[in-house]
């Protein structure tokens, strides 16, 4: 039996063909989208997301890689998170570290082609005090390396002289994500709002900042809800999403959740790339254990950008076989470190919405 639509393979086309010419998706038509459901559809849909990537971002795969420098005993309640204080978990804890674990993690970047290195902390947010001073003393030591971009992921900022200091400090790409819809955040993490979330991002985007900001797969969210995750990242003018797949891990209220079927999550990425067709699209945590063998498929589905390297809790495949895949799809490493292609159209866009 045939299970190819012609109808919905003409209304992908039409779609795809509207976004290759610079038109934007209405919430009805990512709505259909996100709600195809024959995997000869979704396989259609991966083919015109993968036109898109071409057209928009090229062969070039930005590379990212991240270091804890402050791990476990959080205050927050995220409840996919081994980092948490609320939860019993085997993950490691350890203070704010010095600048040694940073440099080393700034050489193996450098290695291994990655062009920027972000800074991860597992506290509630950052504020004005000596903690933020021995911060910026690590971004500046980092950028004085030369080897990679400084980014951090630091949490919820409030005061706005928080991310001047640290763009001050060299820092150019922050990381904060939605993680979901505004609808259903309440059911992630009760500790802090959606709202905050929101806030931090416009504080960031006012200093100047480059905004990576993402979410997390298969927490038990709708389709429409990543539907409404991608149109805010959207209205905010973030410049790089990252996407996350859940990775349960034993000890936190997610450890059970069943995982997402591995052609959903490329169709969400894909559905990504037509709402989000110029930001960097980052397939981060959770790769490889969802996607398995089919892993290289993401950038079929539209992603222009991976981590590499270890992610904060749990492992990634080693960073060879990643630029093993990239060759043999005939893709190179981008190695241009301050590149946000089409920056100028993500900020356009985020001020044609927030005036
Ligand atoms: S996700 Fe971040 S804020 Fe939430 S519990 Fe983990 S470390 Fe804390």
């Amino acid at each position: 039996m045939n299970s190819f639509d012609q109808s919905t393979h003409s209304r992908l086309a039409e779609l795809g063909q509207h976004v290759l010419g610079g038109g934007e998706l209405t919430r009805g038509d990512a709505r259909w989208l996100f709600n195809l459901t024959a995997a000869a559809d979704v396989f259609d849909l991966l083919a015109w997301a993968n036109r898109i990537r071409e057209h928009f971002k090229g062969n070039q795969i930005h590379l990212c890689s991240i270091v804890n420098i402050k791990a476990g005993g959080c205050s927050e309640n995220c409840r996919f998170c081994a980092q948490s204080s609320t939860y019993q978990t085997e993950s490691p804890r350890y203070p704010l570290v010095e600048s040694e674990p940073v440099l080393a993690a700034a050489n193996e970047a450098r290695a291994n082609g990655v062009t920027a290195l972000g800074l991860v902390a597992a506290w509630r947010g950052l504020e004005e005090g000596p903690v933020l001073d021995e911060i910026c003393g690590l971004l500046e030591t980092l950028k004085d390396t030369g080897q990679a971009r400084p980014d951090a992921s630091l949490g919820i900022i409030k005061n706005p002289n928080v991310a001047h200091r640290l763009k001050q400090a060299g820092l150019e790409c922050y990381n904060h994500n939605l993680e979901t819809s505004s609808r259903y955040f309440s059911q992630i993490c009760t500790t802090h709002s959606y709202q905050e979330r929101v806030e931090t991002i416009r504080h960031l985007k006012q200093a100047g900042l480059k905004i990576c900001s993402g979410g997390i797969l298969g927490m038990g969210e709708t389709r429409e809800d990543r539907c409404e995750l991608a149109f805010a990242l959207k209205e905010l003018g973030v410049h790089v999403v990252p996407i996350n797949i859940l990775n349960p891990v034993a000890g936190t209220p997610f450890a059970d959740r069943e995982p997402l079927p591995p052609l959903q999550i490329l169709q969400t990425i894909a559905c990504f790339r037509f709402i989000l067709p110029r930001q960097e699209i980052m397939i981060a945590g959770g790769r490889t254990v969802n996607l398995r063998d089919i892993q290289s498929l993401i950038f079929m589905a539209g992603a222009s950008a991976l981590m590499v390297g270890n992610y904060l809790t749990t492992l990634n495949q080693p960073v060879e076989k990643d630029l093993q895949m990239l060759k043999d799809l005939g893709l190179t490493p981008n190695w241009d470190k301050h590149g946000f292609s089409d920056q100028e159209q993500c900020a356009q866009a985020a001020l044609a919405v927030n005036p």
